[in-house]
């Protein structure tokens, strides 16, 4: 067969590499068949189909339909029930299945195949009659909501009444009776809304729902969910048919969803929710609180409900065994569905578990140590973007909290931000610059992009496994779920708890890890480095190639890098000291002097200071090189604008406001970025230049007495152009050095070189180099230049330009490198062919950039640099640049 792919009894036709083929969920079904698991039979319809849907104005070949009905025919030899057959009816579940998992889809359609006649049948052979009207019921509204597409609240509504009228609060108080007369009422229901009446031929039932899958595909909420994930349209969906098993066939059945780990922490215990006598869909929707799975996580929690451990002790054991083989034969967390009937154990799902990045690294490191992985598997097992979740700070123990009320520790991380109500609010604050806690009774996937837009996300319902806290977790939010004690009106924008309101605006602050919810905004302190980070980190660095330094100008920062595992600054940006309070009159004075005189009274000034910052740093960094960029900014940005600011500055120059102000008016650019800045300023005022160089080279000097041990100062020269800039600066430096030496009667080593940030610059490398001990390639001025687009004004735009495919990720976050970084290579290229030993780095903002960091190892640069907080995700994906 072209595109149905059968599976379970003795039967596969896939296994688990033909994810792309058959999605996810269809290729690990066919791989538990295969390996022997209890897998009700079924078939995948495979993505290919899809495509051809869509391809061929959706529509279903014939061969489609011979393929399915053997598909059928298989299940129904398998189950010896017959698809249709009102006597011994088959019951089929419709589900979508795509490569990665993705919320938004269609989802899932249970008892497929009841119809008025086949219901009879079905509850002669459960002799449960109840049941198989409860069932039929379900599916009406199951296949009117996601197939039909009819206003499900319709549906709901006719429940309520029917059990307000029979003065019923549970479901389960309904008999065959009530759910008969019920069933009644929705036929008719979908009738009135849908204008015809619902299908009885259990054939045009499974189109339909096929049907429903490939058109979910397309859906509105599942192109948001592929622009945010960068999922390809042209992937597809696949569609998975199986054999129905029910969970609601009495106290003996169950269903429910487990982790082989804890997803959230990462320890080694079975981690999961149940629920006997339920259908699948009630553990994930939250309408029902679940069972905890293990008597121990029971206990701990201090719940009463008996565990699935103590309910059902050997379906249970027989659970946890395989468990155990998934783990073992995929070598990795599993996340599985499965569904007992009537005693008896069936797998419906196992995929690869969404995990926290504490819980990620974890367990990389727990089965690297079991010997499960290798190490370099372990490396690459976790994303180094998502170490951002455990660089950042948690709740301050020590500080106060005015605890409101306490949920599900649903996923880590504290935040606190203003409560909103819905996800457009979410979205159209955090866009103004906002942080928001996005506060729901439970969220669906129409909330995503307001998840994805806020701080952290609270909920009043819905468990560990409920759709907020699956979502927040892979999106690494923190969410805390269930908090059942909250009173949610989003139509009123208020949540009241404890007699207390919380209203829009109003400042909550949620822990991830502990659950709790606090009013107001509760300090925060930095995270514990050592453990599991320490040990991955170190398994990291053991076989990355290229070093990692760090964009810093502060001592703090200079602290944090190193902390972090910075290597050395590959940045230190010394413009950013020039905005200190306490000498922005002396940089003024700099700028608006008229002449080479005027700067240097003003520099003597700025001389003892910049000594200080530069002897701060030296010292964090002593035994490390310290790249320090010679001043670059535009100029206006230190012009003075309020009146007080002249003043100011015309008293310490000794000059009058209106000559000031005339000055300053000569100093105006129309295009800044392209103008008076960077190697030009060195050019014109090379007493600039001079000044800073002797700094450093006195500040050096200073560290290596007082402590023994030089920094290894690297002077780089911003945007340069051409050879000649290069010559002429390095000439300042030089000279500066040997002054300060003879004075000192010490030395320190040191280098000059440049940032190559100009086209001209990287075409010109083998020229420069001549010159140049080092480039360093400062890619966020080189994607400007090389793009033409600015990189202050981008964003207005550049965000289309990522929707219509033009650049695959926003260039100024992830390196161009078709475009900008074959610059970068050739550079790279013909520097070397000058100097061979040349040492090549990189310190635009994609230094720290997975992506980017991938493509300078392919290069062969020496070394990344990126924020502090960026080290350790450097470092991580240096190695896996590296394996
Ligand atoms: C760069 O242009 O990439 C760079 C690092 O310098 P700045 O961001 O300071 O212009
Ligand atoms: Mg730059």
């Amino acid at each position: 067969m072209t595109y149905v792919y059968r599976f379970g009894g003795g039967v596969s036709d896939g296994g688990k590499g033909d994810k792309n083929l058959l999605g996810g969920k269809g290729a690990n079904l066919a791989e538990m068949a295969s390996i022997g698991l209890p897998v009700p039979p079924g078939f995948t319809i495979s993505t290919e189909m899809c495509t051809r849907y869509y391809e061929e104005g959706e529509q279903f070949p014939q061969e489609l339909r011979d393929e399915v009905a053997a598909g059928i025919a298989h299940i129904e030899a398998v189950t010896e029930k017959r698809f249709g057959d009102p006597a011994n009816p088959l019951l089929v579940s419709v589900r979508s299945g795509a490569r990665v998992s993705m919320p938004g889809m269609m989802d899932t359609v249970l008892n497929l195949g009841l119809n008025d006649d086949t219901v009879e049948g079905l509850a002669k052979a459960a002799d449960d009659e109840r049941f198989a009207w409860d069932s039929y019921r379900r599916f009406i509204q199951m296949y009117a909501d996601v197939v039909l597409e009819l206003d499900h609240g319709a549906f709901e509504e006719a429940l309520e009444i029917a059990k307000e009228d029979n003065g019923f609060t549970l479901d389960t108080e309904m008999s065959a009776a009530d759910w008969k007369a019920l069933v009644a009422q929705y036929k008719a229901l979908v009738e009135e809304q849908w204008g015809k009446p619902f299908p009885q031929d259990v054939h045009d039932q499974l189109w339909g729902a096929v049907g429903a899958v490939f058109g979910s595909w397309q859906s509105e909420r599942a192109k948001v969910y592929r622009r945010l994930n960068d999922i390809p349209a042209n992937w597809g969906t696949a569609v998975n048919v199986q054999a129905m098993v029910f969970g609601n066939m009495g106290d003996t059945s169950a269903t429910g969803v487990a982790f082989t780990r804890d997803p959230s922490k990462g320890d080694r215990a079975y981690y999961g929710e149940f629920l006997i006598n339920a259908q699948g869909e009630d553990v994930v929707a939250g309408i029902r609180t679940p069972q905890y799975l293990t008597k121990a996580a029971r206990e701990e929690a201090g719940a009463k409900p008996a565990s699935m451990e103590e309910a059902m002790p050997e379906v249970y054991r027989e659970l946890a065994a395989v468990f155990d083989q998934l783990e073992t034969h995929y070598r990795d967390m599993q996340d599985i569905e499965f569904t007992v009937e009537q005693a008896k154990l069936w797998m419906l799902q196992t995929r690869s578990g969404k995990r926290t990045a504490k819980a990620a690294l974890k367990i990389a490191v727990d089965m690297a140590n079991e010997g499960l992985i290798t190490r370099e598997e372990a490396i690459a097992r976790v994303d180094p973007a998502a170490l951002d979740q455990l660089l950042h700070p948690t709740l301050d123990p020590e500080a106060k909290r005015d605890v409101l009320t306490k949920g599900l520790p649903a996923s880590p991380g504290a935040a606190s931000g203003k409560v909103v109500f819905d996800a457009d609010t979410a979205e159209k604050r955090a866009a103004a610059g906002e942080s928001v806690i996005l506060v729901r009774v439970e969220t669906s996937p129409e909330d995503i992009h307001g998840m994805h837009a806020a701080k952290g996300i609270l909920t009043a319902r819905g468990g560990m496994t409920s759709h907020a806290a699956v979502v927040a977790r892979g999106m690494g939010r923190p969410c805390v779920s269930g908090a059942g004690s909250l009173a949610i009106s989003a139509k009123d924008k208020v949540l009241r708890c404890a007699g207390r309101e919380v209203r829009e605006g109003d400042t909550l602050t949620i822990d991830g890890a502990s659950g709790e919810v606090m009013v107001g905004e509760v300090a925060t302190v930095q995270p514990e480095l050592a453990g599991d980070f320490g040990t991955l980190m170190e398994w990291a660095d053991a076989v990355r190639r290229l070093k990692v330094r760090a964009n810093a100008e502060t001592p703090l920062d200079c602290k944090t890098a190193r902390e972090f595992g910075a290597e050395g600054v590959g940045l230190c940006r010394t413009e950013h000291m020039f905005f200190e309070a306490d000498r922005i009159t002396a940089v003024r004075q700099m700028i608006l002097a008229s002449d080479e005189q005027g700067r240097r009274v003003a520099l003597d000034r700025l001389l003892p200071e910049q000594r200080s910052d530069f002897t701060a740093i030296f010292e964090v960094m002593a035994g490390l090189p310290v790249t320090v960029r010679l001043l670059d900014p535009p100029l206006h940005e230190f012009l003075p604008h309020e009146e007080a600011e002249f003043a100011e500055v015309a008293q310490a120059a000794g000059l009058d406001i209106d000559t000031l102000k005339r000055r300053a008016n000569e100093l105006h650019e129309f295009n800044p970025m392209l103008g008076h800045r960077g190697c030009r300023l060195g050019v014109t005022y090379p007493e600039i230049y001079e000044m800073q160089a002797r700094a450093i080279f006195e500040a050096a000097i200073d560290v290596a007495e007082k402590s023994g041990e030089a920094p290894i100062p690297e002077v780089m020269i911003p945007l340069v152009a051409t050879r000649r800039e290069l010559e002429l600066m390095k000439a300042v430096v030089d000279k500066a050095a040997k002054l300060v030496f003879a004075e000192r009667g010490r030395e320190v080593d040191y280098l000059v070189g440049t940032m190559i940030e100009l086209p001209r610059a990287a075409l010109k490398a083998g020229e420069i180099a001549e010159v140049g001990e080092f480039f360093s390639f400062g890619t966020n001025d080189l994607t400007q230049t090389t793009l033409g687009v600015s990189r202050d004004d981008a964003a207005r735009f550049l965000s289309t330009y990522v929707e219509q495919g033009i650049y695959a990720k926003d260039p100024f976050v992830s390196l161009d490198v078709e475009g900008v970084g074959e610059l970068v290579s050739l550079a790279a290229e013909r520097g070397r062919a000058t100097r061979g030993d040349i040492k090549l780095g990189i310190c635009g903002e994609h230094g720290g950039d997975p992506a980017s960091i991938a493509f300078c190892e392919q290069v062969g640069l020496d070394y990344v640099s990126a924020s502090p907080y960026r080290v350790p995700i450097a470092r991580l994906a240096a190695a896996q640049a590296a394996l």
